[in-house]
């Protein structure tokens, strides 16, 4: 089923919060399911395709029922291209 055009709105969270994860995801000795634990908790959810950080949530209204997917630029741009 081709899904509706979404209503996208920005992931905002404090500055101080996205320094603290972009210095998480940068940290070599942290392992990737670590990175995805702090992603989650932080972001709210992580990209529904790349499991990366996530900057948009897109609301997709499915016949009554609202599908909620967040995505990173990437593959909010490949998804909608
Ligand atoms: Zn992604």
């Amino acid at each position: 089923m081709q899904k509706p055009k979404p209503k996208v709105t920005p992931i905002v969270i404090p500055d101080d919060k996205l320094q603290f994860l972009k210095k998480k995801l940068d940290d070599p000795d942290l392992s990737q399911s670590v990175k995805r634990d702090f992603v989650k908790e932080i972001m709210g959810g992580e990209c529904a395709m790349c499991q990366g950080m996530p900057t948009k949530i897109a609301r997709y209204d499915m016949d009554g029922i609202t599908l909620i997917e967040k995505y990173c630029d990437e593959c909010f741009e490949k998804s909608n291209s």
